[in-house]
């Protein structure tokens, strides 16, 4: 059976991943994503209402046309987790392929959330949710299955597909959390077994974001560890606490909820994202957060909260608010320009949840909004964070469990895919036989 890659999109950025396999007549597509990045450098840029093409010409969501030169029909839609570097362009492309979009419970309920912003396009594939463990089949000879993977969204999988060449894996965005918050351990007995089993793995795209870090990434409980210690120590100070993460991350949303209770100070979320992530997670289940906790998007009613903090004493609430990256709308933002009902004074604590996402833009704009809190008299804690990537003895356990006969590195650009290929060369694979560095838009044919 005749085996290609089409390494789409997100090989050349961290962002707009898209990448298909196909398998003799049949092709999956395993996430179609948007570069934010790309968009934000714009001013006022509505993506709703763009055009496909245009946004493709503004590098914002993959090139897809290289697509037909893949001689096969699309029989899945794959989205591997609810990051918009993996779900943003869906609304934006999915509708040109007549095959339905495939994932896990909490990755396509913001699947939907995407779809129904969507102004420009009718998006009408099918959405199937399958869980991790599941397998569907793809055609008559191959077969797709969810491997459970940790990362700092829930839900997260690594889709194989198996065909009678092996085994693809496509590995992108995880670590190899053993004690992860509200979820299982990375099922790194399936990785083993799928390295074994019938022709072994034939591919593994593998996600290069931290290649060239030694070690290993810490669990999330290691941040969840970090957060009880450091909001613990604040137990007796009498003034404002405001804490921010990332809205996607509800494992590290409710640690921080339940350590606010624990000081007697009551959690309130606040800012759009915040809203959208953790509710959809309770609604679904997914978290137990606790009975009638405020969780406000607009902006009528964010103030309204703001306001009734400021009645009833700061000392009594511990808001968590969008704005880690000090993205100039976020509400930590808006709160450090004075623009809210809520004062900062002299030896309030902001809490930082999360890690400068090393770009010219999130940097810049993250020490504005640092500034800005700081000029009030705010003290700032930072960097209570670990990645949802892995890195080197990461790389080393993958290529150990699966064994692959190729392997893609994938999820940044050649220059951090080199530092990954230094390892990979390590483990005996070589450029141009069995490691294959790729950009955007190439095909890589590893059966002929
Ligand atoms: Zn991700």
């Amino acid at each position: 059976m005749e085996i290609e890659i089409a390494t789409i999109g997100g090989y050349e950025e961290v962002g707009r991943q898209m990448t298909a396999v196909r398998a003799g007549d049949d092709v999956v597509v395993f996430d179609m994503g948007l570069n934010l990045s790309q968009v934000l450098i714009h001013d006022n840029v509505e993506t709703e209402q763009m055009h496909s093409l245009d946004l493709i010409d503004m590098g914002a969501i993959p090139d897809d046309r290289v697509m037909s030169e893949l001689e096969g029909d699309v029989q899945a839609i794959v989205p591997t987790h609810g990051h918009l570097d993996h779900i943003g362009a869906l609304s934006k492309l999915a509708h040109r392929y007549n095959a339905p979009i495939v994932a896990s419970p909490f990755t396509l309920e913001l699947v939907k959330d995407e779809i129904e912003s969507e102004q420009k396009f009718g998006v009408e594939n099918d959405l199937v949710e399958m869980e991790a463990g599941e397998t569907m089949p793809i055609g008559e000879r191959c077969e797709l299955e969810f491997v459970h993977v940790t990362h700092s969204i829930i839900d997260a999988i690594n889709p194989v597909l198996h065909t009678p060449e092996g085994a693809i894996v496509y590995g992108l965005d995880k670590r190899l959390d053993h004690d992860p918050v509200l979820e299982d351990p990375i099922d790194m007995k399936r990785f083993r077994e799928i390295g074994r089993e019938d022709e072994g793995v034939l591919a593994y795209i593998e996600d290069t974001t931290n290649a060239g870090r030694k070690g290993r990434t810490a669990s999330e409980s290691v941040a969840r560890r970090e957060l009880q210690d450091t909001i613990h120590s604040m137990e007796d100070y009498d003034g404002g606490i405001v804490a921010t993460t990332f809205s996607s991350h509800v494992s590290r949303v409710s640690s921080i909820i339940e350590f606010a209770q624990e000081i007697g100070r009551e959690p309130i979320l606040l800012g759009r994202s915040m809203e959208r992530y953790s509710g959809t997670a309770e609604r679904m289940g997914r978290v137990n957060f606790p009975d009638n906790l405020g969780m406000f998007g607009h902006r009528k009613s964010v103030d309204r909260a703001f306001k009734r903090i400021m009645n009833e004493g700061k000392e009594n609430f511990l808001p968590i608010v969008t704005g880690h990256q000090g993205e100039p709308r976020a509400m930590l933002t808006r709160m450090g320009r004075g623009e809210t009902p809520y004062d900062i004074e002299s030896g309030d604590k902001v809490i930082f949840s999360a890690r400068v996402i090393p770009e010219p833009t999130n940097e810049g704009q993250r020490y504005q909004s640092e500034q800005l809190l700081r000029m009030q008299g705010a003290r700032i804690y930072d960097d209570i964070h670990v990645s949802g990537h892995l890195r080197e003895e990461g790389h080393y356990e993958m290529l150990n469990a699966l064994q692959p006969q190729h392997v893609i590195p994938a999820h940044h650009d050649l220059e951090h895919f080199g530092k990954y290929a230094r390892l990979a060369k390590s483990e005996g694979y070589e450029i141009g036989r069995d490691l294959h560095l790729s950009d955007n838009g190439n095909i890589i044919q590893l059966v002929e």
